[in-house]
This record gives structure tokens, sequence and C-alpha cells, in this order.
């Protein structure tokens, strides 16, 4: 996740950098890695770009299915109306929907793909799976619900109960509509609604429609050729297949240990997998295309003690002091205190009043350092020379979103455990019975894609459906060149619609559901008054859409030099720069958390009326 003051350093600045105030050169150390960042990110551009992933579509919907249901819904299309329909359970939905609960508005219908609440928690369940931010943050409402996580990093079981408590006690499952996926948002024109179609042929119409389905919900599949031609097992790791594994979240997948399983991916979820699975299968394979940053995690039970000095107020402190570190805004205290946070390590501070160039010298004399210690860490547990060396990751910290485990590099001592390195290139090509890379074949029983998820497309279409505007417009088309909203939350030729959690020209933070409960609420207040005042339509202008995207361009600057310069992954479109304009973490706020949520705050007091055409019932 790209931070305000990132280590950004462009070629031509490599070796040195001078300024009034402070001399930053780099040392032929840090000159030389810069480099090999270089060559390692050339090895990894591809000529497909976004094109080389493929879709779990066709004879691969299977990858989609869901394996956690328990009973198959059987009921009759629903054909109501409604004042606001939710796409998406997860946190984006629940958040908006208590919100809105809060806020007054109660007709409400939540239509949620999976068969529960949790969003991403209800899908990922592989072993292993972890919160990768401290649960004291991450987890939302637990000053409201008087709940308190066992863990730093809670367990993925444990974040899912903590969903459904929530779900029960804002009363959230009268609204729910499960297994249900959404294939259509259309603008009725005529009759001033929404008319939400799905899978089960409902016809939902909604004065008011929210997507809020997230990002990692449509999950990636590598195109390695030969992919479908494979014969034994195989399922992505969103979609864990414990009735082949045997076992559960917590491990003794006993039906693995006569089995030889291929995991590919070694991003956020492929790291937490691995672990488990060399504890309970006969041979693992672990295909890696790009090493990931692996730092400290040491997690530890919840201290009792700790939780008793807390005073009211601090869960919502606690999350604006971490996203304020993230983003370069705090720096005299530090909360959550672990490896995402320390950025900086030792004082001394950035040079006072350095400019652009000098501080990315800078922060990239810090990053090498810190990338220096997670090398080191990997020569420190790995055993094997090759293998450590192949695990070592080439990259600035944040061009990928950093991992944190401790039983991830130990795991590959482990002598039914391989390291499959692929150098950047990914596997020649999947068979019948084996993975293939460099002319050898590998035999396997199952291959387990940990390849993550579509991040990089919008909204509706990583839920999987399309959204028709005025005239028949679609949102891909509006955004064909560019994406344009106020806010990333409205989208002249879309009345009516309201996009929460967006990856889009809002404000992302690297602990997800802060900035999340910060737009339902503002979007659930927003749309409190319009009902309040019986507004039909409520339609942004273009006026005030050039104006964010304006302030976007000229506040994303620093975010998009630092994104362009990294190794291929979700955050710059596989490295194909054309593409950056449309793309998530180039079009976010680049002005920090703060100053967007006051944004949003005083653009709900003063700016409301200004920049949204309204037409009253
Ligand atoms: P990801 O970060 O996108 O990682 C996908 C992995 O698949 C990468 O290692 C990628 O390699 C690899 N890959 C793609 N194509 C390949 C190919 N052809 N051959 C071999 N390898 C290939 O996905 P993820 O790990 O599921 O994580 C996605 C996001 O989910 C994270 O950024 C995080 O925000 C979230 N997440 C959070 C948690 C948590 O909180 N516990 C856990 C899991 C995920 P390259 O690096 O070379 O592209």
């Amino acid at each position: 996740m790209p931070i305000r003051d990132p280590a950004l350093q462009t070629e031509s600045q490599a070796g040195k950098t001078t300024g009034e105030h402070e001399t930053q050169t780099l040392s032929g150390h840090e000159a030389a890695l810069l480099e090999k960042y270089r060559i390692e990110r050339a090895k990894r551009i591809r000529t497909e770009g976004l094109a080389q992933f493929r879709k779990s579509e066709g004879e691969l919907a299977y990858f989609l299915e869901d394996p956690y249901a328990r009973t198959p819904l059987q009921r009759a299309p629903m054909q109501n109306e409604v004042d606001v329909v939710i796409v998406g359970g997860g946190w984006s939905g629940m958040l908006t929907a208590i919100h809105l609960r809060q806020a007054g508005v109660k007709d409400i219908a939540i239509i949620e793909s999976g068969g529960d609440f949790g969003g991403v928690w209800y899908w990922n369940r592989y072993p292993g799976c972890r919160c990768d931010v401290d649960s004291f943050i991450y987890m939302p409402l637990l000053e409201e619900t008087g709940y308190m996580p066992t863990e730093k990093y809670a367990k993925s079981e444990e974040i899912r109960a903590h969903a459904q408590a929530i779900a029960r006690q804002y009363d959230l499952y009268r609204h729910a509509v499960f297994q249900t996926r959404v294939t259509e948002l259309r603008w009725d024109e005529e009759a001033a609604r929404w008319i939400i179609s799905t899978d089960r042929k409902d016809a939902i119409k909604s004065r008011f429609a929210f997507v809020g389905n997230g990002a990692l919900n449509y999950p990636k599949l590598p195109g390695i050729p030969g992919i479908e031609t494979f014969k034994g097992h195989s399922f992505h790791s969103s979609r864990w297949d414990y009735a082949y594994t045997g076992g559960d979240a917590n491990g003794d997948l006993v039906n693995l240990k006569d089995r030889r399983v291929a995991l590919i991916g070694t991003g956020s979820s492929g790291v937490q997998c691995v672990a488990p699975l060399s504890q309970w299968t006969k041979q693992l394979y672990v295909v890696q295309r790009t090493p990931a940053v692996v730092s400290i995690r040491g997690n530890k039970p919840t201290d009792p003690s700790w939780v008793s000095s807390l005073k009211a107020g601090w869960a919502k402190q606690r999350m604006a002091n971490f996203d304020g570190i993230l983003a370069g805004l705090v720096r005299d205290e530090d909360l959550v205190d672990d490896e995402w946070t320390d950025l900086w390590g030792p004082p001394p501070p950035p040079p006072a009043g350095a400019d652009l160039s000098e501080l990315a010298a800078f922060f990239q004399k810090i990053d090498i350092e810190k990338m220096d210690r997670v090398r080191a860490r990997v020569d420190s547990i790995v055993k094997d020379p090759a293998t450590a060396e192949a695990l070592k990751p080439w990259y600035n910290r944040f061009c990928k979103r950093p991992t944190f485990n401790d039983d991830y590099l130990p795991a590959f001592n482990r002598p039914n455990v391989k390291l499959v390195d692929t150098q950047g290139r990914g596997l020649d090509r999947i068979t019948e019975n084996a993975i293939v890379f460099d002319g050898r074949s590998y035999e396997v029983d199952c291959i387990i894609y940990a390849t993550g998820f579509d991040l990089l497309t919008t909204s509706h279409k990583a839920g999987g459906f399309e959204i028709f505007g005025r005239g028949g417009q679609t949102i891909d088309q509006k955004w064909a060149m560019a994406v344009r909203s106020l806010h990333g939350i409205y989208t002249h030729g879309f009345p009516n619609l309201l996009f929460v959690a967006g990856m889009r020209q809002g404000c992302p933070t690297v602990n997800f559901p802060y900035m999340t409960n910060e737009q339902a609420f503002h979007a659930a207040q927003v749309v409190k008054r319009l009902l309040q005042d019986n507004v039909r339509v409520m339609e942004v202008t273009p006026e005030a859409e050039n104006r964010w995207c304006e302030i976007i361009a000229a506040k994303s600057k620093v975010n998009v030099e630092y994104i362009r310069a990294c190794t291929p992954s979700f955050l710059n479109a596989e490295g194909d720069l054309s593409e950056l304009p449309k793309q998530a973490f180039p079009t976010a706020y680049g002005g920090g958390p703060f100053e967007y949520i006051d944004i949003l705050r005083n653009w709900r007091e003063r700016g409301l009326l200004d920049d949204l055409h309204l037409v009253r019932e």
C-alpha cells in the first residue's frame, strides 16, 4: 500500500541528491541495489499486462463456487421496492447499513453472494488465515460491541464470528438477501429508481443504491497454459476445499498426508498458507514468481491488564494513529507498535524544509535499510543458501503489500517443502498431472491457487455485475479513459448511486475498515438528508466532478511516482503504465486520511447543495 512519504527514487536520482538543507548521497551499496531493483522489475514486466490473468468462468467457473454455504437456497424471485439497496455484505455493506439504520433509514436490502455476512472473512478460511493488521484496529465496533480480540492478529474464524455478532447486534439479518449475486443495476429514468437484477431472477426497485462489494471478492487465476487440463484437484485459496484436505482453519489437514501439493502464489494469502500446508502434505511445492517481503509478526495473546487500562474512545484513536503514521502524518506516538508502523527506524526525522527530491533520497535510504533487514532475516532462517537467495525480495518495501509471518521462512527448512522459484516468469505450463518450469515437471495431486483477487478492476466488475446509468451508459464506458467522480462516491450520469470503499478517487487506508467506516457514515448522512428532503433524484454536477479530478491529480503525484517505479503488482496495473490513470491506487486521494475525512465533513455541512443537482418529489 503506498504511503505519502514513500521511499521513491527514480533512476535519474540514484546516486546523488543534494539540497540546501542537507546532502543525501546514496552509497555504492545503495546505488547498486537500486540497479538490482530495476533489473528485477524489468524481468517481471509482461507484454500481456493485465490480460495475463484468467477469469473464473466457462470451464473454470467452478473456482467461484461457494464451498461454505450449508444449505442450497430455494426462494421465489423478489420484486419489492426499498429505499436503499446495498450490494455487498462485507464490512462496507454492513457499516453502511448500520449507519443508515442509526440515521433512521431502515427500508434496506443487503444483497450478498455469500451465505452470511463477513465479506472477505466469509470467503477466506484457508489454514493460517489471519488479520494482517492489529486486530484492535482492524475489527470494527469493538467498543460498541464490547468485544476484545483474543490475539493481536486474530484468526479468520474469530473475525468472521465478530462480523456475525455485529450483524445480530445491529439487526442486520432482517435486511439480508444471501446467496444472491447481483447481475445488473439499471437506472429507470421514468420511475427514478434503480432496478437491481440478480442471478435469482429478482428485480428489486430502490430509490438509492450503494455499491459496497469491496475489491477482494473476485478470485484471480493465472493465465498459465494448460490450467484447464489439470486432472487432479484444484481450488483457489478463498474457496478452501476442506472436504478434500480434511481439517479446518486450525490445521489437521489429514487427507493431505499422502498428497503432493503445489501452492501457486506467495502474496499475503500464499505466505499464510505455507506453514500449515508444510505440516500436513507429503510434498509441498511453493511456486514463486516474486518473493514477498516477510517481516516479523510477533503475534501475542491479548493482555487483560492492557484491556482494563483502556479509556473510552480508545479504538478510534488507535485506528487514526495507525493510518496517520502510515500516511506520514503522525510521529509522536505509536499505539500499534508493530512492523507496519516501524516506518522510519530510529530517528533522525526527515530533514526540515527538505524538497521532494531530498525527501525521496532520505526515505530511499531508510527503505533500503529496512529491506536489507528483511533480506538478512531470510539468510538467518533459511538453511539452504540457494533457497534463501531466491526468497529475497528486490524492490521497495511498499511496492507490494508487505507480509508478516514467523512460520513461513522456517517451513523451507522442512524436507518435504521445495521452493519452485520461477524468477519472475511464472510456470511454463500445467499438464494433466504436473506443474512444469524450465523443462522440469513436478507431479502433483492438487494445485492451490493463492493468486489473489481482481483488485485492479472497478467495484462492480469485482462483483461480476454491470451498472447502467442514464441513457444506458455503463460505468466502464464513462470511465473508459479515466475515473471521474466526486470523492470517489458519486459519479455524474449515475443518479442516486453511491460507492462506499471503492478503490478509486477515495482514500483507501492500509487498515481497510478505518476509511470504510468514515465513508459509510458520510454516505449514510447524505442519504438520510436526501430522504428527509424528499429528494427524488440526486446527481453530482460535472463541475464538482472536474474539480475533484483536478484535486486528485495534484495530490496523487507522489504516489504515482512511487508506484510507477515499482515491481509489477496490483498497485501499478502489473506494470502497465498506460493503465495507471484508470487504476485504483494512482487515483487515490493523496492528501492522507485526515484531510479526506475533513473534506467529507465540510462538504456535508456546506458544499452538498452546490455540488449535487437535486430534483424533489
Ligand atoms: P496477491 O497479493 O495478489 O498475490 C498473488 C500471488 O500470486 C503473487 O505472489 C503473484 O506473483 C502470484 N502469481 C500471479 N500469477 C502467477 C503466475 N502466473 N505464476 C506464479 N505466481 C503467480 O494476492 P493475495 O495474497 O491473495 O492477497 C491479496 C490482498 O488480500 C492483499 O494485498 C491483502 O490486502 C489481502 N489479504 C489480506 C490478508 C490478511 O489480512 N490476512 C490475507 C490475505 C490477503 P507476483 O508477485 O509475481 O505477481
